[in-house]
């Protein structure tokens, strides 16, 4: 049987479109874009008397997303995989429960290091399994990332087992990547 034209535009478009279509990447922020080790260290030094309150508790210090380093490379990495053009990112990140602000100081700092780059590009969720794309760079796997159903670049080091990750630095992201 002959293919309808109408059937083999509708192909021909979708080739197209896929030979277009962009990968997805997912980009957790604590310990992969933030330096959340040093804005803790950075907080106890400034405010040594609130040590014993938060030691168990860090992630509950009010403000203390909305002002943390980057990770080193971590803002210029990103520039260049989104320059590359093969790639469509997004932030998706776990704002602890017991400290609803966090979710706020996240978005802000995300503007006050890429600017419009996440323009409506941010996740917020404790279930990153439930996120749809292909490639989710964590330094985890809680918070469903380790059940991520497209590829997890394990980032950095994992703070939990004191283990160097696949992909330790941005550096080896971008060769990755690249
Ligand atoms: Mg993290």
């Amino acid at each position: 049987m002959v293919e309808s034209s109408y059937i083999s535009y509708v192909r021909l478009r979708d080739n197209k479109n896929n030979m277009n279509k962009k990968e997805i990447i997912y980009l957790d922020m604590d310990g992969v874009l933030v330096d959340f080790g040093k804005a803790i260290e950075n907080f106890f030094t400034l405010h040594p008397h609130l040590r014993e309150r938060y030691k168990t508790h860090p992630d509950h210090i009010q403000g203390l997303f909305r002002n943390a380093p980057p990770m080193e490379g971590a803002i210029e990495a990103v520039k260049k995989l989104a320059e590359s053009g093969k790639y469509e990112l997004f932030i998706a990140t776990t704002a602890p429960w017991g400290n609803p602000m966090a979710a706020m100081d996240k978005r802000f700092w995300i503007e006050d290091h890429f600017g419009n780059l996440f323009h409506k590009k941010m996740f917020v969720t404790h279930r990153k399994d439930l996120l749809m794309g292909d490639y989710l760079i964590d330094d985890r796997t809680k918070n469903g990332a380790g059940d991520f159903r497209g590829k997890l670049l394990q980032f950095g080091t994992n703070w939990e087992t004191n283990t160097v990750n696949q992909f330790p630095t941005w550096e080896s992201i971008l060769n990755h990547l690249l």
